[in-house]
């Protein structure tokens, strides 16, 4: 019988998984109880609509432990696979129809990139070659007559055959490796074991696990001199290994923190404890328990259009969607967790679901809650919700810039800002708390990093007035500004505006003064730069350094590099005008005035020279970097 090889990734994947790079290889029994779970959940689900003969008290996972042959098998009743079926689920990664994936494990180099890159992804049934030198998938779809036998050893590739098997559902036969003298894989054979497992990892599971055991009893008999005595006898007994309660419908009390993450991680794969958790339970208009995490990382797919997000919604403990997109606004897309109630209805299909009023409660009850447990990270664990805002910042910012700034009230102060002065994070209103009484903007500047921020020359007053300056460096965060506007009623300016507030009635006059004595000069250089500047003006920002180049609009020049390099094609370009300053106390000022006075070619090299240093301080594009060289070096003589 010909065999059919893994996709190439699998096949990766499953090297990896052979090799036994991952410590915990326990993990394995999780994953296949867990997608055995999932095969009951679409059975149970179809059970609702359709008269399949099974009803929940039906269902079961089952363990069995064959010891000669040192077979280990988890069998479920759920809707089992057909034949194609198998071939897409199991001959690749299920999970892993991203090319990002795909394209991440093939250039990790070091097998701890790849646990890492696994990590992210969950393991899923590939997991059982950790433990397996032999894996057979014995499976029978729901309403098919047919079944199939998969197999495979692993890298080699695999099989599928037909054959028999009575009821739908589905069989994993795993055939341990042999024992090493690291790994005694022997254990999972054993009753005592799988039992523990099952407790660490799949106790909340929802369909009894089942296993016949092995117990013994006390039973009383004879001696040879007929004296009474107690003996012990073995008997077999199915008994149920988990507490089948769901963990979200338990008192928090009765739950330790540990089991709370193991059921995150095994839930929704991921191989790191949460960052935070939130529990609600809500009794009222709408009846509700909600479990929900926040992860420590991003997922590797949530910066891109595939990720779904959504929360698990089940009714009375049975699973109605997967995936429910409405529970959760965009911003908080990164939250994972299960809502149960039993104020929804069973049958209820997708898109009536849309438009339940009690749904809509739910996920509005949730959205503060969620809001306000940030909120409450951020005062109390500042440390750890940097570290979120790190991962998932970004997407809060997004959510303020939404709908027209629709929700940026609810998510203003969850905001976090580089703080120049502080060199921390601050919130909005501590940057504001901080504000003395003669500062009448919150300033910020965009750039592309902290460094070249703080090396703009049109920070150098603020600066020195001792102002902080809020750094802006994710592309989204001019934007953020821009919609909020103000912070209790503190207006954002950027540090490149014309007006910054900073001087007195007298000093604006005596500037206006200043720029008209130099009106001519001011004309000039101008007049030089033919039509390059939209205007020169004399800078009331700039202390030691000679220029600075300013957008004349709220088009900063950040926003425009970002605007143009998404811009479809030439004609959507955006250009704001340049505004050169000058700083007219700078010696450079005066060399200026002086060649302008007395040798109108060298007035027109400097004018160029300044020009082109504003240029490269703005962090953008010389025109000509090398007619600039010439006219450096032809100054140098
Ligand atoms: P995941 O469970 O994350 O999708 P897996 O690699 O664990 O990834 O499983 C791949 C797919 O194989 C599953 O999505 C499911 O469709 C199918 N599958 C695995 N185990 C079973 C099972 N016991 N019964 C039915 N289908 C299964």
């Amino acid at each position: 019988m010909a065999k059919k090889q893994f996709k190439a990734e699998s096949k990766r994947l499953l090297d990896l998984m052979i090799n036994s790079i991952y410590t915990h290889k326990e993990i394995f029994l999780r994953e296949i109880i867990s997608n055995a779970s999932d095969a009951i959940d679409k059975l149970a689900y179809l059970s609702l609509t359709e008269d399949t003969g099974l009803s929940r008290g039906n269902f079961e996972i089952r363990l069995s432990v064959d010891a000669d042959h040192r077979t280990l098998t988890v069998s479920d009743n759920g809707i089992g696979m057909d034949k194609e079926e198998l071939e897409k689920n199991l001959g690749t990664i299920a999970r892993s129809g991203s090319l990002q994936f795909k394209e991440d494990l093939k250039n990790a180099e070091k097998p701890a990139e790849a646990v890492d890159i696994i990590g992210q992804f969950g393991v899923g049934f590939y997991s059982a070659f950790m433990v397996a030198d032999n894996v057979s998938v014995l499976t029978k779809k729901y309403g098919e007559d047919t079944a199939w036998l998969w197999q495979s050893s692993g890298a080699d590739g695999y099989t599928i055959t037909e054959c028999e098997k009575d009821s739908c559902g589905t069989d994993v036969i795993l055939k341990l490796k042999a024992d090493t003298e690291d790994e005694d894989y022997g254990r999972y054979l054993q009753q005592y074991t799988l039992e523990n497992l099952v407790k660490k990892y799949s106790d909340y599971i929802r369909y009894p696990i089942r296993m016949n055991m092995k117990r013994s009893r006390p039973v009383e008999t004879e001696d040879e001199n007929g004296e009474k005595k107690t003996a012990y006898e073995d008997y077999y007994e199915d008994e149920t290994m988990n507490s089948m309660v769901p963990i979200w419908q338990k008192k928090k009390d009765e739950v330790t923190d540990e089991e709370y993450d193991q059921f995150y991680m095994s839930k929704f794969s991921d191989f790191e404890k949460p960052s935070m958790r939130i529990s609600a339970s809500v009794e009222g208009a709408v009846t509700y328990q909600a479990l929900l995490y926040v992860p420590a990382r991003a997922p590797f797919d949530y910066y891109t259009k595939e990720y779904k997000k959504g929360l698990q919604l089940y009714t009375s403990g049975v699973l109605i969607m997967e995936n429910c997109e409405d529970l959760l606004p965009d911003y908080f897309s990164f939250v994972k967790g299960v809502v149960d109630s039993q104020d929804l209805s069973l049958n209820i299909s997708r898109e009536m679901l849309q438009h339940d009023r009690q749904l809509r409660r739910i996920a509005s009850n949730l959205e503060k809650k969620i809001k306000s447990e940030l909120a409450r990270q951020l005062t109390n664990d500042r440390e750890k919700y940097e570290k979120f805002f790190d991962t998932f910042g970004v997407q809060l910012k997004y959510g303020v810039v939404s709908d027209y700034g629709a929700h940026k009230d609810l998510l203003k102060d969850l905001l976090l800002f580089w703080s120049e002065k502080e060199q921390k994070y601050v919130t909005l209103s501590e940057y504001v708390e901080k504000m003395g009484e003669d500062q009448k903007y919150i300033f910020y500047a965009a750039g592309e990093s902290r460094t070249k921020i703080s090396q703009l020359p049109q920070t150098e007053m603020i600066r020195d007035r001792g102002y902080d300056i809020l750094f802006l460096t994710d592309e989204v965060d001019e934007f953020v500004v821009q919609t909020l506007m103000n912070y209790n009623e503190k207006e954002f300016r950027s540090v490149s505006a014309e007006d910054l507030g900073l001087e007195t009635d007298e000093e604006k006059e005596q500037k206006k003064q200043e720029a008209e004595e130099n009106k001519e000069l001011l004309d000039f250089v101008k007049e030089t730069m033919d039509g390059k500047l939209k205007e020169v003006r004399l800078s009331n920002k700039l202390k030691s350094h000679p220029v600075c180049m300013v957008p004349d609009s709220g088009l900063s020049f950040e926003m425009e590099k970002y605007l143009n390099r998404v811009a479809p094609n030439e004609e959507q370009k955006l250009h704001s005008g340049r505004v050169l300053e000058l700083n007219a106390e700078h010696p450079a000022f005066t060399a200026l005035k002086n060649a302008y006075a007395t040798d109108r070619e060298k007035a027109r090299k400097y004018v160029q020279l300044l020009y082109a240093q504003a240029l490269l301080i703005a962090d953008l594009p010389l025109e000509d970097p090398s007619a600039y060289t010439d006219l450096v070096c032809g100054l140098m003589n």
